[in-house]
């Protein structure tokens, strides 16, 4: 049996879609539809609030309320009822507004003599519109059913929005996507570019809202879910890690009695089959936004996924939107995996990410594609359209979208800059980098796939001085082969020629965490069973990888590092492992490297006073300043708001690497240094002014730190270095600017 209230709701729905179909300005809808929504309900005033810009809300459109307090009225967010229900973007229900908290009485509108009040957000997929409110003279709070029918009339609202059926005059009824929106993410990788969007993940647009036959939408979503079902079955066979985790949440939810009932309630209502599914997926978004808990977050991010999967079933709109991938594309996504990036290759000209973080797998990618990315871009998925004009700027990590002509010539203005410092560094790229005084820095690059071997000679680097050889692991759906670690290697060695490459074993664990491989429970990975610690407890992995290296250099010199050693017996126990490996080798008769050096990482204080026979016994020593950072000021590295807190000129830091300068060069042991600083100009030259000559970077850091080094005099430098200390000062980065501003 119908329900009155189901049958009514329908009833409206379909005046609205009548409306929705005839011609009529923007305005004009929005005036029948508050008619029409308080004539359904029963209650003397129906509103529609949108938003003007950022944080202020304007009444559009009403039924009930004064007709010259349209357009005029406006509050900010947070403010008054309708304010408040636009911040939290949840319901307010109260039989008595004016006694309400934060009731806040607009003059202008007559408001006065109305009790009660509901307010709902307009929100598509998580982003908020606006507000729609109905409110009667009587005091009575407003029943399950009529909120249930108004969050259905939201979102037709939303969607109409969406398809800009409310464009018209003044700035809250412009039409969406198409304003210039400037969006703040973070850095995932520097540089700067310009192009078109092009959508990961197009949207799906859905024109059909309503429907007046809930029993053929019924049976259309009921066989969509299992068309969903079937698939996602087929995708479990085969999957395994942290994959078949995900889909057997998909599974979970495609057979959630309760998921499916919801959206068929909203089927009885009047919306289509598609409009139910969307429905239930902006409540997931909304939600996405104010859980903390990284695992229920995740869990809504697979609801959300399948929501997607449902509705290109259901519409026929598959990935292939039949639309052309601009020449210059910008890659826009909520996240992506480092395997499908690699698929898209060199041919991107920017990424921009809603998630991500600077240690994924993705950003690893996009930095050894040297291609420029944004990640945390809130919304950005949201008002990104296929082929819109985008500009990234990877340094400062902020996205124009749709820039007007000032942005556009002030961008350009700075990529054209960039575009000259470059020539500058080409014009170097042959030429040793050697200070005033005449001290020669190596400049070295940091790697971990084959798609960074090409900037070697690009780039000017003299040689790989960090090869992270995870990376070929963490791209991967399973563990690599022998065989294949062999065919790389060998790949990577024959594309380096005679210039060196420095292995670094595998360094898993903490935020490298390898799809395939049971994660631990862990309280704090970055503390934990990672890098060496793993490859000595259980060394089949570390072993495999030592022979491929021997196989892959066959003869050739081979330099092989260890990460996160944190005492002389993990250095020896791992070059044994070398050893043994040797010995297996010339047992097997085959050629072994005419020479091994045998390094370590100092990523962890410890070492750093470690005794001097360790110093005498180690062939070389890598400082990864990444970790050593974090561990010496206690401040995670993926944690922005403490990592930024901490500057690496900071003189107990400095005081403290020179320290290890020291104790190498009485060792006499060969020293590097490969964390990120390395190839930031100003930290560079103060590194290379304490005595760290070796640095190893990103390849398109080499061409700005050479040219610094070329133009800067270490001794004098140092001196001021000295002098800050002296001082007192707790970072030495205001003298050393000073000092570099008239002498660099
Ligand atoms: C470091 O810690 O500085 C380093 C180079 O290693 P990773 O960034 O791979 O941890
Ligand atoms: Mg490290």
């Amino acid at each position: 049996m119908i329900d009155r209230s189901e049958s009514e709701s329908r009833k409206l729905l379909v005046r609205l879609r009548d409306t929705m179909a005839e011609e009529a300005a923007g305005q004009e809808r929005l005036d029948k539809i508050t008619h029409l929504t308080a004539d359904s309900m029963g209650t003397e005033v129906c509103s529609v609030y949108l938003f003007r810009d950022d944080d202020t809300l304007e009444l559009c459109a009403t039924e009930g309320l004064k007709q010259e307090a349209v357009h005029r009225t406006r509050m900010k967010l947070g403010e008054g009822l309708v304010g408040r229900v636009a911040r939290t973007g949840k319901m307010v229900n109260t039989a008595d507004a004016p006694s309400e908290r934060g009731f806040r009485y607009m003059p202008e509108t007559g408001e006065e003599i109305f009790s009660s009040f509901l307010g709902l957000p307009i929100q598509r997929l998580g982003e908020k519109l606006g507000v729609l409110v109905v409110q009667t003279k009587d005091k009575r709070e407003f029943t399950h059913d009529e909120i249930y029918a108004l969050e259905v009339v939201a979102m037709v609202l939303a969607e109409m929005a969406e398809l800009g059926a409310f464009v018209g005059e003044g700035a809250a009824l412009k039409a969406r996507h198409t304003q210039p929106t400037m969006i703040r993410g973070i850095t995932g990788q520097e540089g700067t570019t310009e192009g078109h969007v092009w959508l990961h993940e197009p949207r799906v647009v859905v024109t059909n809202l309503v429907t007046e036959d809930p029993q053929r939408e019924r049976e259309r979503l009921r066989t969509a879910v299992e068309q969903l079902r079937v698939s996602v079955d087929e995708m479990l066979e085969g999957a395994s890690g942290e994959q078949l985790e995900v889909l057997e949440a998909y599974r979970m939810f495609a057979n959630s009695k309760g998921w499916r009932t919801r959206m068929e309630e909203d089927i009885d209502r009047g919306l289509s089959a598609e409009a139910a599914v969307e429905k239930e997926q902006s409540v997931a978004r909304a939600r996405m936004s104010q859980v903390a808990d990284p695992y229920l977050r995740e869990r809504l991010h697979d609801l959300d996924d399948l929501s997607n999967r449902l509705l290109r079933i259901l519409t026929g709109q598959g990935r292939e939107t039949g639309a052309e991938m601009p020449a210059d594309p910008i890659l826009v996504a909520r996240n992506i995996g480092p395997a499908e990036l690699l698929d898209y290759g060199r041919r991107l000209k920017g990424i921009v990410l809603e998630e991500g973080s600077v240690g994924s797998h993705a950003a690893i990618v996009a930095r050894a594609l040297a291609i420029p990315l944004v990640i945390h871009a809130q919304r950005i998925t949201n008002e990104a359209l296929n082929g819109d004009h985008i500009m990234v700027d990877g340094d400062h990590g902020i996205v124009h979208l749709r820039p007007d002509d000032s942005v556009v010539s002030a961008f350009r203005d700075k990529i054209a800059m960039q575009a000259q410092a470059q020539e500058r560094y080409t014009s170097i790229r042959q030429k040793p980098a050697t200070s005033l005084c005449g001290k020669r820095v190596t400049l070295l690059m940091n790697a971990g796939l084959l798609a960074d071997l090409p900037s070697l000679p690009t780039s000017g680097a003299e040689g790989v001085g960090l090869f992270r050889t995870e990376l070929q692991f963490l791209i991967r759906n399973q563990m690599p082969r022998r065989k294949e670690l062999v065919e790389t290697y060998k790949r990577v060695m024959d594309a380096a020629g005679d210039k060196p490459v420095v292995f670094r074993t595998l360094d898993i664990g903490s935020d490298k965490v390898l799809p395939y491989m049971k994660p631990n429970d862990e309280p704090n990975p970055a503390l934990g069973w990672r890098a060496i610690r793993v490859g000595l407890d259980k060394p089949g992995v570390m072993r495999m990888q030592i022979q491929a290296l021997l196989r892959a250099a066959s003869g050739r010199p081979l330099s092989v590092m260890f990460p996160f050693v944190a005492q002389y017996e993990e250095f020896r126990a791992a070059r044994d492992e070398v050893q043994k490996a040797v010995a297996i080798e010339r047992k097997l008769g085959r050629a072994v490297p005419e020479k091994i050096t045998i390094g370590t990482m100092l990523e962890t204080p410890s070492l750093a006073y470690a005794s001097k026979k360790f110093f005498e016994d180690v062939e070389f020593i890598s400082i990864g300043g990444n970790d050593l950072k974090q561990f010496f000021f206690a401040a995670d590295r993926e944690n922005e708001r403490v990592r930024r807190r901490y500057d690496t000129l900071n003189v107990s830091f400095l005081t403290f690497l020179e320290g290890i300068v020291q104790r190498c060069s009485e060792s006499g042991t060969p020293l590097s240094f490969c964390g990120e600083d390395a190839g930031r100009p100003i930290e560079a030259v103060c590194l290379a002014a304490i005595g760290l000559h070796k640095l190893s970077m990103r390849p398109a850091s080499i061409g700005p730190v050479k040219s610094l080094v070329m133009r800067t005099d270490l001794d004098a430098l140092y001196d001021v270095i000295c002098d800050a200390r002296e001082r007192g000062e707790q970072s030495v980065r205001e003298s050393v600017l000073e000092y570099l501003r008239w002498n660099g």
